[in-house]
């Protein structure tokens, strides 16, 4: 009986942590609704603006053209 409790531990543990709470998933850049590059992204594009172009390779959102929603 010991030896099945040692058993089956690990796989309580492993079927735990598969059913535990995924790490929150990388919120995704979050365009401005009706911006530039929320335009763009809905046509299934990447907005070309030199400022959106800049920000998207440091992995930003140009903040320029997508102001900060306001709580
Ligand atoms: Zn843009
Ligand atoms: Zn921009």
């Amino acid at each position: 009986m010991k030896y099945l409790t040692l058993l089956l531990l690990p796989t309580v543990l492993l079927f735990a942590a598969d059913t535990s709470p995924a790490t929150p998933a990388k919120a995704a850049p979050k365009y401005q609704e009706g911006s530039c590059c929320d335009k763009a992204t809905k046509r299934g594009d990447k907005c070309n603006h030199p400022c959106c172009v800049k920000a998207a390779k440091v992995g930003k959102v140009c903040d320029h053209c997508n102001e900060p929603v306001k709580k």
